[in-house]
């Protein structure tokens, strides 16, 4: 078989570098929380596809599931001629959805085409055009998710003019030393120095920041945000692509809050690494734009329906929120153990369910972020046969989505790998202060 450095040549020369790769590796195959490559090196896979494999890599489920619908066809376009999987998984997730009020789903194919046409539904459901979002906020990379993202690099560099109407509050989030208060004052100022609310169609936030650090918006001001949305008729967006599908120990991360969105987009963990993405919303608001406004040649391909409802059944059937509390508890004591090791970059250690995030300072000190340890670490544990990613508006944050079907030993032997990676690099700085 061709090596890692064969094809890495190759990818220099055909693939342009704007798309960017964490590592010079190519995998061969995987299956539930591990992979190899083609070299034949094992990895323990603590990234799942940036959040895709909550079941897993080829989950026997979804694997069957896909292999049927294959075996039936492939595409019509669900435009063109219709079929029970797309109806049926947005029957299911309308009825999983949070609050009380009737929903409708829609389903397209990417997180950011999620997003864009949440946008779309906002705009045609209040005839406003404003969106305000967070700092620090990933909301994709098209055109308008772009410009609703909220970090300049890499995602909006060279690629302007941003589309208009796009207004950012910071996000808060206390261990960078933003209170709720600062964002909801700088809401308050916004509408007096900017945008009066009746013009705003929509606000959208991560119920917990993804590519942002994996920091959770406090539930009191998600309900505060609720009640502003309310009260203005703003549509409120739950942006669920990173946080959906069991992984912070509920179905969607705004549950913890106990609020209602009036659309939340999804993507990613709902069809197990097959592309599928959607739009769950009110169904008053989901209905607002004209027939033939929506949709798209391969939204809701019969391939990933069909892996969406093998996903939603194995959710329930092998209770993988309750596994989420697990993973994520085993998971936070392995990393508060660090500081005992005598590992003073451990500035944080937080985490919803099994969204769980280690915070890299110096000396312990929040306010000195150390985006070159955080770097290497990503490099040594892969080395030591562990993917990890990294993230953070400071480019600090260690980032956990093993897929919540891995067993505790598997969890074990990761946060193992982790540990060793860490100290073979405080060991490293260590020598090199002495020499
Ligand atoms: N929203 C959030 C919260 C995300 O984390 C992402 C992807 N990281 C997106 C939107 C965009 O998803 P996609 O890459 O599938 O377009």
């Amino acid at each position: 078989m061709t090596t890692n450095a064969e094809l890495q040549k190759l990818r220099e020369s055909a693939v342009p570098r704007g798309v960017s790769n964490m590592l010079p590796v190519f995998t061969a195959r995987a299956s539930g929380a591990e992979q190899w490559d083609v070299d034949g090196k094992r990895y323990i896979d603590f990234a799942a596809g940036i959040a895709v494999l909550n079941t897993g890599h080829l989950h026997p489920t979804v694997k069957a599931a896909v292999t049927a619908q294959l075996e039936n066809f492939s595409h019509t376009c669900f435009q063109v001629t219709q079929y029970e999987s797309y109806v049926r998984l947005a029957d299911k997730l309308n009825k999983l959805a949070p609050g009380p009020t009737p929903k409708k789903t829609l389903f397209v194919t990417t997180g950011a085409e999620a997003v864009e046409n949440a946008v779309k539904i906002a705009r045609a459901h209040t005839k406003r055009t404003a969106v305000i979002a967070f700092s620090g906020g990933f909301h994709g990379r098209t055109m308008y998710a772009m410009g609703l993202t909220g970090k300049v690099a890499p995602y909006k560099i060279g690629f302007g003019p941003m589309p208009g109407e796009i207004y950012h509050l910071p996000f808060p989030a206390e261990y960078l030393g933003i209170p709720q208060s600062c964002s909801l004052h700088a809401l308050e100022t916004l509408f007096k120095a900017d945008v009066e609310p009746s013009r705003v169609a929509a606000i959208i936030i991560e119920p917990v920041q993804g590519e942002g650090g994996f920091y959770a918006a406090p539930v009191e001001f998600l309900r505060e945000l609720r009640r502003i949305c309310t009260e203005h008729g703003i549509v409120l967006i739950a942006d669920e692509v990173q946080t959906g599908f069991a992984r912070t120990g509920k179905m969607f991360a705004i549950e913890h809050a106990g609020v209602e969105p009036d659309l939340m987009t999804v993507a990613k963990s709902l069809a197990g690494g097959f592309p599928l993405a959607g739009v769950i919303g009110k169904a008053e608001i989901m209905d607002s734009p004209a027939p033939g406004g929506l949709g798209g040649t391969y939204a809701g391909s019969p391939i990933s329906c069909a892996a969406g409802l093998a996903v939603l059944e194995v959710i329930e059937k092998e209770n993988l929120c309750a596994r989420a509390n697990s993973i994520g508890g085993l998971m936070k004591q392995r990393l508060n153990g660090l500081r005992s090791k005598g590992l003073t970059c451990v500035g944080d250690v937080r985490g919803l369910g099994a969204m769980i995030a280690l915070e890299l300072v110096k000396n312990g000190d929040a306010s000195q972020p150390d985006p070159d340890l955080t770097k290497a670490l990503v490099q040594k544990a892969a080395a030591n046969g562990l993917l990890i990613l990294s993230c953070g508006t400071r480019a600090n944050v260690i980032r956990f989505l093993v897929p919540l079907t891995a067993s505790d030993a598997l969890v074990s032997e990761g946060m193992d790998v982790l540990e060793r990676s860490l100290l073979e690099l405080a060991g490293a700085v260590k020598e090199a202060k002495r020499a």
